[in-house]
């Protein structure tokens, strides 16, 4: 187990550089009282490159590679992600590094779980996947009140203490997705290290994040951000408000104004981005190295870009398939997807030849408004009866 993060830090930093010129290094956050430092920005593991519906592993090999080279070395990967390849990727993405030189965050998957001895199951298979050893962070997955009464049940955080006792946890916390008041309840039940919720402007009214964000910090629990940019919704926007980012900052890519919004509040520990391209992790760099905080004015831009998408009428979509699979076998969405696409900007005519090459069971149209998926999602969107208007929107 670490004895000297810094000092481990430091010389993965020198052995990854070696031969090569001084890289610009992420901005860092001291990690409440530990001694640990943890960078601003982190790679989250579920959204890499792909083929034939497998991870490009040689692809997503070079981004971690160039990840820790600029000090980027929080990686958050969970049982669920990429079906599970996410965490055996962690063993030969993050094997060739000591130990020491990374933190590494893994997730229980509340919503899988059934009885007790599912937990013993799940987490010594995350290990023998991720070949890590211990988690440097070991978080309940997806917490919301009904996960919660199943994590209680179950003794999970009791559990979750016993591998810490055991050394194969280092800090403990949960992700959360749901209301405030839930959020509360869960934060003040135990002395959590950490939580991680989603957090970025559109969400900040929109899915109460900012009341979460403030409930975390009244608790002094750190705040580790997943979806800054809404799944991506964020760097598209509408051609409206993207052009009121790009004339603010021509510089600057869009998806760095979404990034440097929630970097900027004072609580969080770090941002995660899940990157899918080199040229993703080139610019999130590039943003956090050195991190610079929004002034007022630039708040002010992020306003005016945000009305503007509102007043479009896109739906707050992430892609994060919670939802899925549609019993009917609806790629929900994919065709929430292509309706934001037309509120912003795309012509029916070019959306329809879209629609149209998508399998029939797989179009909106083939929705029956059984509602399962309106439970699942995070966002709350009306999901049964979206379907219905684009079936229209498309007929
Ligand atoms: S409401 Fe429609 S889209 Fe949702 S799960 Fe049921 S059939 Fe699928
Ligand atoms: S509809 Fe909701 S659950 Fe489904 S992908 Fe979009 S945000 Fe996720």
């Amino acid at each position: 187990m670490n004895q000297n993060d810094e000092s481990a830090e430091s010389r993965m930093t020198a052995a990854v550089a070696e031969g090569d010129s001084p890289r610009p290094q992420v901005t860092r956050r001291p990690f409440r009282n530990t001694g640990v430092t943890l960078p601003l920005l982190g790679f989250g593991l579920m959204r890499l490159p792909e083929t034939e519906g497998k991870i490009d592993r040689a692809a997503a090999r070079k981004m971690v590679d160039r990840a820790m080279a600029a000090g980027c070395n929080y990686f958050d990967t969970a049982y669920m992600y990429h079906n599970g390849e996410s965490e055996s990727f962690v063993a030969e993405a993050l094997g060739k590094y000591p130990r020491d030189s990374y933190f590494l965050t893994s997730k229980m998957p509340t919503v899988m779980l059934k009885e007790e001895a599912d937990l013993e199951r799940i987490f010594a298979e995350q290990l023998q996947r991720t070949r890590a050893g211990y988690f440097d962070f070991y978080l309940m997955h997806w917490l919301n009140a009904a996960h919660w009464e199943v994590a209680q049940r179950l003794k999970l955080y009791e559990f979750m203490k016993r591998k810490q006792a055991e050394g194969k946890i280092r800090w403990i916390g949960f992700s959360y997705h749901g209301e405030p008041e839930v959020l509360e309840e869960i934060a003040r039940a135990y002395p959590w290290d950490i939580a991680q919720i989603q957090l970025n402007y559109l969400d900040w009214e929109l899915c109460r994040s900012g009341e979460q964000y403030e409930v975390l910090t009244r608790l002094g629990i750190p705040v580790l951000v997943m979806e800054p940019l809404k799944g991506g919704t964020l760097v598209r926007l509408t051609p409206e408000a993207v052009k009121i980012l790009e004339q603010a900052g021509p510089e600057a890519g869009v998806a760095s104004w979404g990034l440097r919004y929630v970097a900027s509040l004072p609580n969080v520990q770090v941002v995660l981005s899940g990157m899918s391209e080199m040229t993703q992790v080139e610019e999130n760099l590039a943003t956090f190295s050195p991190f610079r905080p929004l002034d007022a004015s630039e708040r002010d831009t992020i306003g005016r870009a945000l009305a503007a998408y509102r007043r479009a009428g896109a739906v707050p979509c992430t892609a994060c398939r919670y939802c899925s699979p549609c019993p009917a076998g609806v790629d929900i969405p994919r065709n929430l997807g292509l309706h934001n696409q037309v509120k912003g900007g795309l012509s029916l005519f070019h959306a329809k030849l879209v629609y149209d090459a998508m399998p029939e069971k797989q179009r909106a149209s083939a929705c029956v408004a059984c509602g399962a998926c309106q439970k699942k999602c995070p966002q709350k969107i009306a999901i049964p009866a979206l379907m219905k208007e684009i079936a229209g929107e498309f007929q």
